[in-house]
């Protein structure tokens, strides 16, 4: 099912997710060994498997959608130019998603970077391909950098999601489809659009 984006509704977010996934997710990642689907299964699967909750469960499956979003070609980033996915996905999400899944959207390559300056053994855990983005993105943090990332209130989880990122990058990992995790969105979305319409 192909729904309008101009008519995207809590009601239909989550079946026009799936339909991106369905109709995109074979498309390569970016030099890595998995599709997009699988990357962003994969992320997903790593999260449910350590106990995580929804909202965490949502943002490894999304952190990547902002790729679907852009106008550049699917290869723009290994041709080097950074398309901004990041904020590209965080800006689709953020009318039906909470802030903590906006805020790991929206960080992911951010903590990439963060993590690369603050933590010695996290440069080992990096793909080839994402050594060579890393490039792309900024590079490591500089101090004033990592001082001014590390005031996010959702810092842990956004983190937490970047970590999920890496592991999912496994050509034998086999994980649920995508239906497997649309009720986890739904409720995601259910409870972020009740909140909204307590606080309206
Ligand atoms: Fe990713």
């Amino acid at each position: 099912m192909t729904v309008p984006s101009t008519e995207l509704t809590p009601a239909n977010i989550v079946d026009f997710i799936g339909d991106i996934f369905s109709r995109r997710g074979a498309e390569s990642y970016l030099g890595e060994q998995v599709t997009m689907s699988q990357h962003m299964l994969q992320g997903a699967f790593r999260a449910e498997e350590s106990g995580a909750k929804d909202e965490l469960v949502a943002a490894a499956l999304l952190h990547d959608i902002g790729h679907y979003t852009s106008e550049f070609p699917e290869d723009a980033l290994e041709k080097g130019v950074n398309n901004y996915h990041d904020t590209a996905g965080a800006a689709v999400l953020a009318p039906f998603f909470p802030k903590v899944v906006v805020d790991c959207v929206r960080h992911h390559v951010a903590a990439k970077r963060y993590l690369c300056a603050t933590d010695p053994g996290y440069f080992d855990r990096l793909s080839e391909a994402s050594v060579h983005s890393l490039r792309l993105q900024g590079g490591p943090m500089s101090e004033s950098e990592v001082n001014a990332f590390r005031n996010n209130p959702n810092l842990e989880d956004i983190l937490q999601v970047r970590f999920w990122d890496e592991d999912g990058k496994d050509p034998d990992l086999e994980t649920p489809p995508f239906e497997h995790y649309a009720p986890i969105l739904q409720r995601v979305v259910e409870r972020f659009t009740v909140a909204q319409s307590q606080l309206g």
